[in-house]
């Protein structure tokens, strides 16, 4: 089915430990990504159910793989581990997909491997339907992401603080490397390793810094500019990651791991949900700051092989982490200019912005109903402000801001809709998708991940999925899944 090349498999043996998978009796199959199947040219024949569900829980190892899984260190909530790695993932092998680039297949939640460090190495239902829906919306929405390309149900229990189902989700990458993958390296002083690393990264996925004259000076900005990107794209849907640890960072600027991650419902920058963030380290509002934090991380694990004088290491490193603030806020403003539906650039456009997220705040009003009420036209807009009064006082400055701009309606209104989702994945709806599912019943998962593969389209048979929670259907705590 696959047309393996296992470009990973071919680094030392120090970057990872290979393995056998050894997948469950009777797994069973939850969902397929057919499409995304396609787009990796991937042979499915004619595969019965039961043969994809054997393949994507590790029960059949598919001919050409190279199990294994892979070695990374990483800062949790700030403290150094220095080895995690892939506790419950297998790394099946790489495809070149239909556009040629190389991608990641990897199982997730298959059992134990050798960086389990007591874990069981496997997933329960709950998080894997999660990821699933949160990873494939974000696709949806354009934001760069992993993928999903199968849940598959084990048949056989896991062991948490309830016994569940347990399940293993596919997933697809542009590579797993993490910040935490330099910092393995890095701790253990090992600057060939390092610079075996940085080649590998730079020819998969920067190739264009490749002849330059600092090659790995120039990847950790192609990096930081990427995150830069990233987090700003994050801001602008209300998506909070929940656990941004220097080993959930991917080097590729894909958003990964999706635990306790959660789009934010009403506006409030100091949203957090995840129930392990007793401190907001994650915090909406923080993700920025934590984002640049990381990546000082990764500039520092890249100083042994930017110069040969740690010194003048430092000082080519600090500008260019430095250079993270400005490109965020570069990123963040012409993403909130597009969702106000600007077009031209005016020197208050980012006060203007502050002021209606602020408006937003004080109406308690939803982030994204909100965006979506103002692609609608200055009436609609006005239906949604009648009863929220800061929202009211903002829109005639916005009104007035709209006057200088060339466009008319029509065309701003087409534009913005395109960038300000009708759907998003709601907490409540996902929660609900999963409790379903344990009961056996995954239909609500089905059609969760049918609406949020159009997020931009009203689609009327789904009215309900825009709506936020009512006060009982509020989701306030999100967790790990591990
Ligand atoms: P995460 O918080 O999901 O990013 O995981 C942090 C680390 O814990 C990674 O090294 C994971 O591979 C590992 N881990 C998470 N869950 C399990 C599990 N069930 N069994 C073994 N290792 C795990
Ligand atoms: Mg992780």
């Amino acid at each position: 089915m696959f047309s393996f090349d296992n470009s990973y498999a071919r680094l030392p043996d120090t970057f990872f430990s290979r393995m056998d998978v050894s997948g469950p009796n009777s797994p069973t199959l939850i969902k397929f990504n057919e499409t995304l199947a396609l787009e990796l040219g991937l042979n499915v024949g004619n595969s019965t159910d039961q043969d994809l569900a054997a393949l994507f829980s590790g029960s059949v190892k598919p001919e050409g793989a190279d199990p294994l899984a892979m070695a990374y260190a990483g800062h949790q909530f700030g403290n150094f581990v220095p080895q995690l790695g892939d506790g419950r993932a297998v790394l099946l092998g790489e495809v070149i997909d239909r556009s040629d680039q190389r991608r990641d297949i990897q199982l997730k939640g298959a059992g134990e491997t050798f960086y389990s460090r007591g874990g069981d190495g496997r997933a329960a239902l709950g998080p894997v339907l999660r990821e699933y829906c949160v990873s494939e919306a974000m696709y949806a929405l354009g934001i760069p992401s992993t993928r999903a390309l199968a849940a598959v149900l084990t048949g056989e229990p896991v062991y948490r603080e309830q016994t569940l189902p347990g399940a293993v989700v596919t997933r697809v990458a542009s590579s797993h490397i993490r910040v935490g993958t330099f910092q393995f390296f890095a701790a253990r002083q090992d600057a060939d390793a390092l610079r075996q690393l940085s080649d590998y990264v730079i020819q998969r996925h920067y190739p264009e810094v490749a002849d330059t004259p600092q090659p790995y000076l120039n990847l950790l900005k192609a990096i930081i500019d990427r995150q830069a990107y990233l987090v700003a794209r994050w801001m602008q849907v209300g998506f909070i990651h929940g656990v941004m640890n220097t080993d959930n960072m991917s080097v590729a600027g894909e958003t990964i791991d999706f635990g306790p991650c959660a789009f934010m419902d009403q506006y409030d920058p100091t949203t957090v949900y995840s129930a392990i963030d007793s401190g907001g380290r994650y915090a909406y509002q923080n993700q920025p700051g934590i984002a640049q934090w990381n990546l000082a991380r990764l500039a520092e694990a890249l100083l042994p092989i930017l110069a040969d004088d740690i010194d003048e290491a430092v000082a080519l490193a600090n500008p260019v982490v430095v250079g993270f603030a400005p490109a965020y806020q570069a990123y963040w403003l012409d993403g909130f200019r597009q969702k106000l539906g600007l077009m031209t650039e005016r020197d208050d456009d980012r006060s203007l912005i502050e002021q209606g997220l602020q408006a937003m705040f004080d109406d308690q009003a939803d982030f994204t109903l909100s965006f979506r009420a103002l692609s609608a036209g200055s009436s609609a807009f006005a239906a949604f402000t009648s009863e929220r009064p800061a929202l009211t006082e903002w829109a005639a400055l916005y009104q007035a801001r709209l006057a200088l701009e060339p466009e008319i309606d029509l065309v701003r209104r087409e534009k913005m809709e395109s960038v300000n989702p009708v759907y998003i994945p709601r907490n409540h709806r996902i929660e609900q998708a999963i409790q379903a599912a344990l009961g056996g019943d995954l239909s609500l998962f089905h059609k969760l991940v049918d609406v949020l593969a159009h997020p931009y389209e009203a689609q009327t048979e789904y009215a309900d999925y825009q709506a936020p929670p009512r006060t009982d259907e509020r989701v306030l705590q999100t967790f790990c899944g591990t």
